[in-house]
């Protein structure tokens, strides 16, 4: 489906090419006419899918045509900062031809971006997405306006929840209009979060976008360690298990170089794959790769989704991807066609939270190995989810983006 068929308006369209989008992703299919209705949804959808645009796109529309000049007309509540400058920079992306502003706001340490978050709610903005916590302590202080909100969107719903936001969530809520529409989007949809459906929206449209799961002959391990014990126990793993191809996954460019450097000193045959790469050596490695000259890639999420090599029969995540959709796309790429293979998943103590979140996802418990011996002490797997810590009411470090012009 094209994004014209939405009736969306002209400078908006132009936003959308501009971001690249052709096409609109099934969550967008589905959400979008819903939105645009005035319906409450709930969506359960991951990142990856493009959930993002499926709410921002029927809500920048649907804000072009009733501003409420200098008051807030969408809140989008999102459980970290990260989430938050990420949907902050959609917001600029796809708005880049229409005057709508935005800010982010979101936890931190630094009295000096509460000040400037507080004058930027101040003046007011058309979009405001914020992390619970620190939306909480500006609204304590008496100055925020939410009595023109007309959209309100909990993004990662189940994520808030597991951090222990529903207080806040709920304390935000009590301050919007109560005929504003709303739309609830979360990667899970365990009892708690129909509870929080149930409470919040109303009479919702359900929307349900499945995840991918892993294919079963991929045999699934995961380590427990410590993130300085990764680079002894990768070579070890490359050593003992026998293989055709293996592609080992990092989160960043500077991981891959770093980890390639470390393992060509030790007189492995690798190769590294990102991004810096010139398009005609990527191409010369991929080939390198294929024809079992290089025995051992190592690359960032690029090749998580195009690569279909048969002969990659091991697949290790020196880290944890983001999330579920990312792992799933990083294991599949082993055990194509009718071979078998093997991913590994090294799971960091910063790590674990992010990997229980997948295994959740993918609805397995992924077998947990023990590091051989003469690796040390391992830390214990407690990947249940802590209490955001932020302090409350004080300044803490955050940021606002108003929109450039
Ligand atoms: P999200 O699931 O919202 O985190 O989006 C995942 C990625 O898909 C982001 O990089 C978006 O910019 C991108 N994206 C979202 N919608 C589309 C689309 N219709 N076509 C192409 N890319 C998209």
């Amino acid at each position: 489906m094209r994004f014209s068929d939405f009736g969306f308006h002209d400078s908006l369209l132009e936003g959308i090419s501009f971001s690249g989008y052709e096409n609109a992703t099934p969550v967008q299919e589905q959400v979008i006419p819903l939105v645009l209705q005035g319906k409450d949804v709930i969506a359960s959808a991951q990142t990856g899918t493009g959930k993002t645009a499926a709410f921002l796109l029927p809500l920048l529309h649907q804000l072009l045509e009733k501003k409420h000049e200098g008051k807030v007309g969408a809140l989008i509540i999102v459980p970290t900062r990260e989430l938050a400058i990420q949907i902050a920079q959609h917001i600029e992306g796809l708005s880049y031809f229409i005057e709508i502003s935005s800010i982010a706001i979101y936890g931190g340490n630094d009295g000096q971006n509460f000040v400037a978050e507080k004058k930027a709610l101040q003046m007011g903005a058309d979009i405001i997405v914020c992390t619970p916590g620190r939306m909480l302590a500006h609204l304590k202080m008496g100055y925020v306006d939410f009595s023109g909100v007309q959209f309100l969107v909990l993004d990662e719903a189940d994520r808030m929840l597991d951090m222990g936001f529903q207080d806040d969530i709920q304390f935000i809520i009590a301050h919007i209009p109560k005929k504003c529409q709303r739309l609830l989007f979360s990667a899970t949809m365990p009892e708690k979060i129909r509870r929080l459906a149930r409470e919040i929206l109303f009479e919702p449209q359900e929307i349900n976008i499945a995840i991918s799961k892993p294919p079963e002959k991929i045999v699934q391990q995961a380590y427990i360690v410590y993130q300085t014990q990764k680079l002894d126990l990768v070579r070890h793993l490359l050593q003992i298990h026998k293989y055709q191809s293996a592609l080992v996954f990092c989160s960043s460019k500077q991981s891959v170089k770093d980890l390639y450097r470390s393992l060509q000193k030790v007189g492995m045959k690798v190769a590294p794959m990102h991004s810096d790469l010139e398009q005609q050596e990527r191409e010369q490695v991929l080939q390198g790769f294929a024809s079992g000259r290089i025995p051992v890639l190592i690359a960032t999420d690029i090749v998580s989704r195009g690569i279909d090599i048969d002969t990659i029969d091991l697949v290790i995540n020196y880290d944890v991807p983001q999330d579920g959709e990312d792992y799933v796309h990083r294991i599949g790429r082993t055990a194509r066609a009718e071979s078998d293979g093997i991913a590994i998943t090294l799971v960091g103590e910063t790590e674990q939270q992010k990997f229980g979140s997948i295994e959740r996802l993918i609805e397995k418990e992924v077998l947990k190995m023990q590091l051989p011996e003469g690796f040390g002490e391992t830390p214990e797997y407690k990947p249940a989810r802590q209490k955001h810590s932020s302090p409350r009411g004080k300044g803490g470090r955050g940021g606002y983006y108003p929109k450039r012009r």
